[in-house]
């Protein structure tokens, strides 16, 4: 069990404990929503096609095992990591739905590791289908080993180039204790509007597909897209989509917010710590990049950047506090942020629950408002959340 699974109470237990009404800061994971996210996507997709759930980095940060499991229940019937170790977490819970290892491995330890726990690796090139054949081998492993061979259609990642995939198919083909059971490539520009790449992409694929087929090899199974092209482009679902952002409730991109209806699973909250008052001319925190132009009323707040608040915010972002908006004032520290509640009721006090990201009545911040504002993605954001911040689980059974 890693350290921060002991985190993952559920909300009744967390509710009635002490540890809950101590709690500083957390996440809270709505399983609901994912469920519904989930559910949502099977419906859009054929009968035939398969929903794969992709659960690396301990699920976008939501946690792995709790969202396998949820998604699994709701209609996903595989599984995507990205590592060795994030695959085996899944076993060692009892998860056995196919797994596919969306990363590289190479070493022989990494190979029986994926034989022992029946992953199902990314096969590459030629030179890393030859170690796990000849590791096998060596290890007497007895059935063959499903894998899945990655193409590269114009992502300029993992993958055998697509013009390379039918002499790279026919050699996997050929080597014993392989099992060929998918051929798979990664969009690079699905979630743009314009989708002139995107096609590029999915022509090559299909290209690469007929090669292999004109060498009287039927490949059992072919995947293409993410959450993007699930929503944008029927025509890449394929076999498996291999949805990761759309599951957890965000939108890859603004131009397909209204395809289907998302929620958004991930809820960032943290607790007053304590409530003044400061003179005109107060300075803020360090370097005191504020200062107060009046009196005002200043709340600290037990959550900081060493929980993955990012501390480029500072300044920038605003909270929810019953249901309205607050600015945050003055840097982020590593532990605690401040805010200006001086437009808030003056009973407002200590122990008081704060939201960062998430919903209170009528108003939204969502991950996306931040990575507006810090010129990123809000995948990045997801994954940003600290393991110091337990993951506090709602809608579970
Ligand atoms: C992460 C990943 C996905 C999921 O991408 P989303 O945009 O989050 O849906 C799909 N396929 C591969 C190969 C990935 O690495």
């Amino acid at each position: 069990m890693l350290s921060h699974e002991k985190n993952h109470l559920t909300f009744n237990q967390q509710r009635d404990s002490y540890a809950w009404m101590s709690q500083r800061a957390w996440v809270e994971i709505d399983l609901a929503a994912l469920s519904h996210n989930v559910r949502q996507l099977v419906k859009l997709l054929s009968p035939s096609t398969q929903l794969m759930a992709v659960v690396k980095a301990d699920a976008y940060g939501h946690g792995a095992i709790v969202v396998a499991q949820t998604a699994l229940e709701s209609g996903a019937s595989w599984l995507g990591v990205a590592t060795v170790p994030e695959g085996i977490q899944l076993r060692e819970a009892g998860i056995e739905a196919p797994i596919l290892i969306l990363g590289a491995t190479h070493t022989p330890e990494q190979i029986q590791a994926i034989a022992r726990w029946k992953l199902q690796p990314t096969l590459t090139s030629p030179k890393q289908a030859l170690v796990f054949s000849n590791t096998l081998e060596d290890i007497k492993y007895d059935s063959p080993l499903p894998v899945h061979i990655k193409l590269d259609t114009g992502m300029s990642r993992l993958g055998t180039n697509w013009q390379e995939a039918a002499e790279f198919v026919q050699l996997v083909q050929r080597l014993p204790h392989l099992a060929i059971k998918s051929i798979y490539s990664h969009l690079a520009t699905a979630d743009s509007p314009d989708p002139t790449v995107m096609k590029q992409q999915q022509q090559r694929f299909e290209t690469a597909i007929a090669q292999i087929r004109a060498l009287g090899i039927e490949p059992p199974c072919l995947h293409l897209a993410n959450s993007a092209a699930t929503l944008s482009n029927r025509s890449s679902h394929y076999d498996i989509v291999r949805a990761g952002l759309a599951i957890y409730g965000l939108y890859p991109a603004v131009h397909l917010d209204s395809s289907i209806d998302l929620k958004p699973v991930m809820q960032v909250k943290a607790r007053v710590t304590q409530v003044k008052t400061i003179a005109p001319g107060t300075g803020v925190s360090y370097s005191h990049h504020f200062v107060a132009p009046q009196e005002l009323r200043l709340a600290v707040v037990g959550i900081g950047y060493a929980d993955g608040i990012p501390r480029n915010l500072s300044n920038k972002m605003q909270v929810l506090i019953r249901g309205q908006r607050v600015p945050q004032i003055g840097a982020i520290t590593m532990d605690q942020l401040m805010l200006d509640i001086s437009a808030l009721p003056a009973d407002v006090q200590e122990g008081e629950v704060v939201t960062l990201l998430g919903t209170e009545g009528e108003e939204e911040i969502s991950a996306e408002d931040w990575a507006k504002q810090l010129n990123t993605i809000s995948w990045e954001i997801l994954c940003s959340f600290k393991h110091r911040l337990p993951r506090v689980t709602l809608g579970n059974n």
